[in-house]
């Protein structure tokens, strides 16, 4: 008898949804273990320096059940290493659920179900991770993407301007972007109004996001 296709998890919760266009809204989150990168500034060192716990697709979608208004985001971690995310992500747009995933854009993202959001989140120089970004998937991606930079700093600003142009993803002449493209400053590193200063002088069509679970949970690293 086959036994059921499982995913290393590192964490399985209920919270709101924090950094993309569906910040704000309640949001089941899967949170896969392991990454094949290793980010300056990385907040979730857990999900590869500790083992995660394995469970099936069947247990997985049991508590995403619990939750049916939610939205349901998977993330790690990155959740591409994991060839049973596929089948998992498939089940849930089968089931009608709003489907983000949240990668860190190294991995090709040609086998991701329709009907899923991806945001990738592109690494910049001072991530230390930016050799590893396959900026093919920024040509392929579906209407419904979002591209996040994660920003440390002004070079970091001035390569992810230079990259989203390069990729016709900032459309200044209409005033907005062709799809989400949001500019994230890293707690702890960039001054949120910094980079407000620097969007509002370009005339940027991107949108400032902050990490939201920083600032309503700032006591808590993970279950948020
Ligand atoms: S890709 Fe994400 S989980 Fe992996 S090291 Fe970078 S920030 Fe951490």
């Amino acid at each position: 008898m086959p036994t059921e296709q499982s995913l290393a998890l590192s964490e399985l919760f209920f919270s709101l949804q924090g950094e993309s266009t569906y910040a704000g809204l309640p949001c089941v989150f899967i949170r896969l273990a392991g990454c094949n990168l290793r980010c300056r500034y990385c907040d979730a060192r857990y999900t590869y320096e500790e083992i995660g716990g394995n469970k099936s697709l069947s247990e997985i979608i049991a508590f995403v059940d619990l939750y049916p208004e939610a939205i349901v985001e998977i993330t790690g971690g990155e959740p591409m290493l994991q060839e049973n995310v596929i089948p998992l992500m498939q089940r849930l747009v089968d089931q009608k659920r709003t489907v983000l995933l949240e990668t860190n854009g190294s991995i090709d993202l040609s086998s991701v179900p329709d009907g899923v959001t991806i945001i990738i989140d592109v690494k910049c120089p001072d991530s230390g991770m930016a050799h590893a970004n396959r900026l093919e998937n920024l040509t392929t991606l579906n209407k419904s993407a979002e591209i996040k930079f994660v920003l440390c700093s002004r070079k970091d600003y001035d390569w992810a301007v230079a990259c989203a142009k390069a990729h016709n993803l900032i459309d200044c002449r209409n005033g907005r972007a062709l799809r989400p493209v949001l500019f994230s400053p890293v707690s702890g590193y960039l001054p949120p109004a910094e980079l407000a200063a620097w969007i509002l002088q370009d005339k940027l069509a991107v949108r400032l996001q902050l990490q939201l679970h920083k600032i309503l949970w700032p006591e808590s690293d993970r279950g948020v």
